[in-house]
C-alpha cells in the first residue's frame, strides 16, 4: 500500500470511529441532559440548594434542591431522602408523589428527591437497560430516569483500589467510594460522594431533623427486602410501625442497623446526628441478577418468569407471584405507607416531635395508580413547577 492509500485508510478509520462515538453515545447524552418535572403541592414553603449546608459541593451535579414543607405549627421535622441509589426509582418517584400531594398541619417536612443526582445520569455498565421509564397519567405521560447505583465516573474518577470508609477506617469495595449509602457521615475534604454525604449530615444537624427516612429498593434475592432498617434509637418506632403495617396494609419486616456495617445512613446518621435514622426497602425484581430482559415493562410491572422460578424454589426473601409481580404502584405505595406510619409512631413515642402530615395512602395508590397523583406541569402555576 502506498503512502497516500495508507493516510486515506487512517483518516477513514478515524472518521468512522468518530461517527460511532456520536451515534453510540446518543442515549447517554439524552439521559444526562433530561430533567424530570415536579409540581409541588400548596404546602410548599421554600427550596434551597444542598450547598447551603456545605459549600464544598457548590457547582456540582450533587448540589440538588432541598424542598421544605413547613406548617408553621411547632412540632417535629422529617427528612425524606430519595434517590440515594438512582436505579431504585420507586424512591425518587415516592418523593415526587409526596412533594406533589403533601399537606402539613404540624411540624415540617424536608424532601430531597435525587440525593445522588450524578448516579441518575448513566445506566449500569453491562446491564443494557433502558435509560427512561414512563408513567401514565390522566393528562399524558411523565418520564423518569433509571440511573445507576453509584456516582457517575464523569463526576468522580478514578476509584481507589480499596475504599477506606471515614471515620471508621473499615475497608470497603472500590466502587463504594461512589456509593452514597456507604460514604456517610461524609467528610468535607473527601471525594464528591463523601462531600455530598457530609452536606446531607450538615442539613440534618443544622435543621435539627428529628427523623431521616432514606428510601430504597432491594432485589428479592437479598434478605433485606420489604423491610425497615433502623438505628437502635429508632428501633421501637420501627417495630410498632412494621407490626401495624403488616396487620393492616402490606407485609413489612424490621431490623436493627448492624453496628459493624459502616457508611450506611441507618448507622451513621443515627451515630453522627441526633436524628432517628430509618431506611426502607421494597422488592424490585428489575435489579435482581437472574431476571430476563431488563425492559421498561419489567421496571413498571416486576413480572418475570425467572423470578417465579426462583420463588418456586424458595430462593427469595419476599413473597412473589408472577401474576401480580411487584408493580411501581405497589412499590411507591409501600413507601408512602411506610413513611407515614413510622412518622406517626415518632409522634406517639415523642409527642413534642409530632409531625402532622398526609399524602396519598397505599390503598389509594393501589386503587388509582401513581399517575392519578402526578400533576400536569402545563396547567400548574409556574412558581410550583420545578425541573429536577
Ligand atoms: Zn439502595
Amino acid at each position: 500500500m502506498n503512502d497516500r492509500a495508507l493516510v486515506g485508510r487512517r483518516v477513514g478509520l478515524l472518521l468512522a470511529s468518530l461517527a460511532l462515538m456520536v451515534v453510540g453515545t446518543k442515549d447517554i447524552r439524552a439521559l444526562r441532559a433530561y430533567r424530570e418535572t415536579v409540581v409541588v403541592s400548596e404546602a410548599f414553603t421554600r427550596q434551597a440548594p444542598l450547598s447551603t449546608y456545605f459549600d464544598g459541593i457548590r457547582g456540582t451535579l450533587m448540589d440538588v434542591p432541598v424542598f421544605v414543607f413547613d406548617s408553621g405549627v411547632p412540632g417535629g421535622s422529617v427528612l425524606i431522602l430519595g434517590g440515594a441509589h438512582a436505579y431504585e426509582p420507586a424512591s425518587p418517584v415516592m418523593a415526587y408523589v409526596v412533594m406533589e400531594n403533601i399537606t402539613v398541619t404540624q411540624g415540617k417536612v424536608f424532601v430531597i428527591a435525587r440525593a445522588n443526582m450524578s448516579a441518575s445520569t448513566l445506566g449500569m455498565l453491562g446491564n443494557a437497560y433502558p435509560p427512561f421509564f414512563r408513567v401514565k397519567t390522566p393528562w399524558g405521560e411523565k418520564t423518569y430516569r433509571i440511573g445507576d447505583r453509584e456516582t457517575n465516573p464523569l463526576e468522580q474518577w478514578p476509584d481507589p483500589f480499596t475504599f477506606v470508609h471515614y471515620p471508621s477506617a473499615q475497608n470497603l469495595a472500590y466502587q463504594d467510594s461512589r456509593n452514597l449509602n456507604r460514604t456517610f457521615p461524609g467528610r468535607p475534604g473527601g471525594n464528591l460522594t463523601e462531600r455530598t454525604s457530609f452536606a446531607i449530615s450538615e442539613l440534618i444537624r443544622r435543621e435539627q431533623i428529628d427523623m431521616t427516612i432514606d428510601v430504597h429498593e432491594a432485589s428479592m434475592g437479598y434478605p433485606v427486602v420489604s423491610t425497615y432498617v433502623c438505628h437502635q434509637r429508632a428501633e421501637e418506632m420501627c417495630m410498632m410501625a412494621a407490626m401495624i403495617l403488616s396487620a393492616e396494609q402490606f407485609p413489612m419486616k424490621t431490623e436493627t442497623s448492624p453496628k459493624s456495617l459502616r457508611g450506611l445512613t441507618h448507622r451513621e446518621i443515627g451515630d453522627f446526628t441526633e436524628s432517628f435514622a430509618v431506611l426502607m426497602e421494597t422488592p424490585e425484581p428489575f435489579i435482581d441478577k437472574f431476571v430476563g430482559p431488563m425492559t421498561e415493562a419489567l421496571m413498571l410491572t416486576g413480572k418475570d418468569e425467572f423470578m417465579q422460578t426462583a420463588a418456586d424454589r424458595g430462593l427469595l426473601y419476599a413473597e412473589y407471584d408472577m401474576k401480580t409481580g411487584a408493580t411501581l404502584d405497589y412499590r411507591v405505595g409501600r413507601h408512602l405507607g411506610g413513611a407515614a406510619e413510622v412518622i406517626k409512631q415518632m409522634g406517639e413515642f415523642y409527642p413534642a416531635k409530632k409531625v402532622g402530615v398526609s399524602w396519598p395512602t397505599y390503598a389509594a395508590v393501589m386503587e388509582k395508580g401513581i399517575g392519578a397523583f402526578l400533576h400536569d406541569p402545563a396547567k400548574a402555576a409556574a412558581a410550583r413547577v420545578f425541573r429536577h
